[in-house]
């Protein structure tokens, strides 16, 4: 853990946050800013900088994540609208937060 990291202090409970799932290895809460009526952010437990710094031993937890995405994208009754599966890599790909995460965007209105 890191101790100035937002996302390790809501994996360990130090920060309240809703938890929609959770598992040994990761945590699903919403995104405090949601730039979709559903934005969700799946975050292993353990503290990786970015896609970046993964090692061969991150393979289990990168596939987890999405299969993960894809059982709360159902939950949230997203999946058959479609949605967006997203990493943010380092601060010109959008980064902001420097503990790894995916983003589950959609729910927009059918136009
Ligand atoms: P990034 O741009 O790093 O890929 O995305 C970080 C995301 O984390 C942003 O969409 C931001 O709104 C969200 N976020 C930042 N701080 C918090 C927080 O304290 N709680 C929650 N739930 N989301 C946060
Ligand atoms: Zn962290």
């Amino acid at each position: 853990m890191e101790t100035d990291c937002i996302f390790c202090k809501i994996v360990n409970g130090e920060i309240p946050t809703e938890i929609l799932y959770q598992d040994d290895k990761l945590v699903v809460f919403r995104d405090i800013n949601p730039h979709a009526p559903v934005h969700i952010l799946i975050v292993p437990r353990r503290h990786i900088r970015s896609i970046n710094d993964l090692t061969e031993e991150d393979r289990e937890i990168i596939s987890h994540m999405i299969m993960v995405g894809k059982e709360i994208a159902k939950d949230q009754s997203v999946n058959s609208s479609g949605y967006k599966l997203l990493f943010n890599v380092e601060r010109g790909g959008g980064q902001v937060i420097f503990h790894l995460h995916m983003h589950l965007i959609g729910g927009w209105k059918k136009k």
